[in-house]
């Protein structure tokens, strides 16, 4: 679903080039969930980023789902990127917004028609289990719920891979387990590719099927979760 090949990415900055991502080679199957840990500075935001093209890599190949991303041009990555949701730690809600216009924000982006944007988010409303909550502002939301309006709104352009940015990290550890598990319901019930970026080992335990670890731009090991953290 998501095959990385050699990808590089150096930043410029004043005190010079930052060399983010050594050359990584993963592939990602469809209807995984995959996490890429490591400490903070390892390159895992970066390397997210680099698989919807937010970030462009100085050097590499990103497929999604056969397409190459790093050939097109902006408008085309516009459409691919609607195959490829995404939420963050900080939620990025619109604050001036009900739950049901920050869900329906993507498809009016690209003019969904009013009918059809409420055929959608109703029953995205009633996945992640705020369906009392449509007329409600992100101010008068929890923590959690504001992530499950994260993830209606990642989902709102019917994508077929999901990507996590440390999405739980602002979270306490009961919403983190049961944001974990929606997710989780997600990627079943809608076979939907997942990959997770965190620092918390728990996280990848308790969902992720595969790992791969980056530490200073490379992949210093991957493999399942039990290759991976069972130590010999
Ligand atoms: P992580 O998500 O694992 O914390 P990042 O991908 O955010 O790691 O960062 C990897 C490296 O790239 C770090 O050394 C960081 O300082 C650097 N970096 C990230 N973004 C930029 C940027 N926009 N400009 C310059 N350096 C950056
Ligand atoms: P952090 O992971 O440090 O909490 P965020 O997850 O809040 O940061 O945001 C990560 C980056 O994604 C930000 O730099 C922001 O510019 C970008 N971003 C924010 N909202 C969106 C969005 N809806 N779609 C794409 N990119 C976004």
């Amino acid at each position: 679903m998501i095959q990385l090949s050699h990808i590089e990415k150096t930043y410029d900055s004043p005190s010079g080039p930052v060399k983010a991502l050594k050359g990584i080679d993963l592939t990602i199957e469809r209807g995984e969930i995959f996490g890429i840990i490591g400490l903070s500075g390892a390159g895992k935001s970066t390397l997210i980023r680099c698989i919807n093209m937010l970030e462009r890599p100085t050097a590499g190949k990103v497929i999604v789902d056969g397409q190459d991303m790093t050939v097109m041009s902006e408008k085309e990555l516009r459409k691919a990127r609607k195959n490829i949701g995404m939420i963050f730690q900080h939620f990025n809600l619109l604050s001036s917004a009900t739950v049901y216009d920050n869900i329906a924000f993507p498809l009016r982006l690209s003019h969904t028609p009013e009918a059809e944007i409420k055929k959608k988010v109703l029953p995205l409303l009633e996945l992640v289990g705020l369906a009392d909550k449509a007329h409600q502002y992100p101010s008068q939301l929890s923590g959690g719920q504001k992530q499950r309006v994260g993830i209606a709104r990642a989902l709102a352009s019917e994508p077929k891979v999901l990507l996590c940015d440390e999405a739980t990290s602002a979270l306490d550890p009961q919403t983190t387990r049961s944001i974990l598990e929606l997710i989780q319901d997600i990627n079943r019930k809608l076979s939907l590719t997942v990959v997770v970026i965190t620092h918390e080992m728990q996280v990848i335990k308790d969902i992720c099927d595969k790992v791969a670890v980056i530490e200073n731009g490379v992949i210093a090991e991957q493999g399942t979760v039990l290759e991976v953290f069972t130590n010999p």
